[in-house]
């Protein structure tokens, strides 16, 4: 059974911001983060940065999007 350690999980998941990954390596990532709390918590926060990011390009898109205002 392959396995990850910490350095190639968290390095992985940073990966995974810039591309996606191969259903092995999330896989193998899931099962590392499974019993390691360190790299869940690493990943929770790229996750919450992530989300951030999508929040605010979200919003920067609704106001691009916005009618002009008027008077
Ligand atoms: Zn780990």
């Amino acid at each position: 059974m392959l396995k990850l350690n910490c350095e190639q999980a968290t390095r992985m998941m940073s990966e995974s911001q810039e591309r996606p990954l191969r259903p092995a390596e999330r896989t193998v990532l899931r099962m590392h983060t499974w019993i390691c709390a360190g790299c869940r918590n690493f990943g929770g926060q790229l996750g919450f940065i992530r989300q951030a990011m999508k929040g605010f390009a979200a919003q920067a898109d609704d106001d691009h999007n916005a009618p002009p205002g008027g008077a």
